[in-house]
């Protein structure tokens, strides 16, 4: 894994306005690791590649995380300061799943035994044009579900009885629980407690979303400045950057 250079962040950004945010991860995985193949990127479980996407997050902003919850009783906001090994810590399979188990997870619940795999991007891929959540979900779960049979008789992933599925999608989030990564929260206001999901994907979206506006402000200040290029813009390291910005910016003043 590499830092991705800042012009190819860009031109990932740049793209995503004609990505789902599915692919726009899977860019960001690319531009991190040109080694790799975007099949094989695809074909991460959804923990494993939010795994990654911490790395490269840590890679691109450091390892400090600042993120901002609402209290749901008394809407008390929330200032959390977490970092990446916590993130990651949380996210570690509680018995390990390797690559050989993670397509044989066995459920057995109810008289009915599903065996199943993981979710990969490819699954979340092929859902993401359903606009119904709940039949996204169920497409998802049936996706996943390798074989299934109550007692002798075969039975289709999408004909699971309510218990079974919902067995089932907790067994995923215990094998894959980067997927899921939830943090217990203490309001400072009015002591309420209570969970929030941390989505890595969408969080790093964000930051490479504001992170490039930024980028291209300091460029176009900069070449107003000095009559550079983008490139020659981008090819700055960040404290050379931040002392022309503040010699142009005391000049524009
Ligand atoms: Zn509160």
């Amino acid at each position: 894994m590499r830092t991705p250079p800042a012009a190819e962040l860009l031109g990932v950004w740049e793209r995503a306005v004609d990505l789902t945010p599915v692919e726009r991860l899977l860019a960001v995985l690319a531009a991190a690791d040109p080694d790799a193949s975007w099949d094989a990127l695809a074909d991460l479980t959804i923990g494993e590649r939010d795994v990654r996407l911490l790395a490269v997050r840590e890679r691109l902003f450091g390892s400090a995380v600042a993120a901002v919850a609402r209290c749901p009783a008394c809407a008390e906001r929330v200032e959390l300061a977490l970092d990446t090994d916590a993130l990651r810590l949380a996210a570690r399979p509680p018995h390990g799943v390797d690559g050989a188990s993670r397509d044989a997870l066995v459920v057995d619940v109810a008289g009915h035994v599903v065996h199943l795999r993981l979710p990969t991007s490819v699954d979340l891929l092929a859902v993401s044009a359903t606009a119904d959540v709940e039949v996204a979900s169920r497409t998802l779960l049936a996706r996943c579900v390798v074989a299934a049979h109550h007692g002798d008789v075969p039975i289709g992933g999408d004909a699971l009885p309510e218990p079974v599925r919902h067995a089932v999608v907790a067994r995923m989030a215990e094998a894959d629980p980067a997927g899921d990564v939830e943090l217990a929260l203490v309001c400072p206001g009015c002591g309420g407690r209570w969970h929030v999901v941390f989505d890595a994907g969408a969080f790093l979206w964000s930051e490479i979303d504001a992170w490039a506006l930024r980028t291209i402000d300091d460029v176009h200040v900069l070449a107003t400045a000095y009559g550079w290029s983008e490139a020659d813009v981008l090819a700055l390291g960040p404290r050379r950057r931040r002392q022309y910005l503040a010699l142009a910016e005391a000049r524009l003043a």
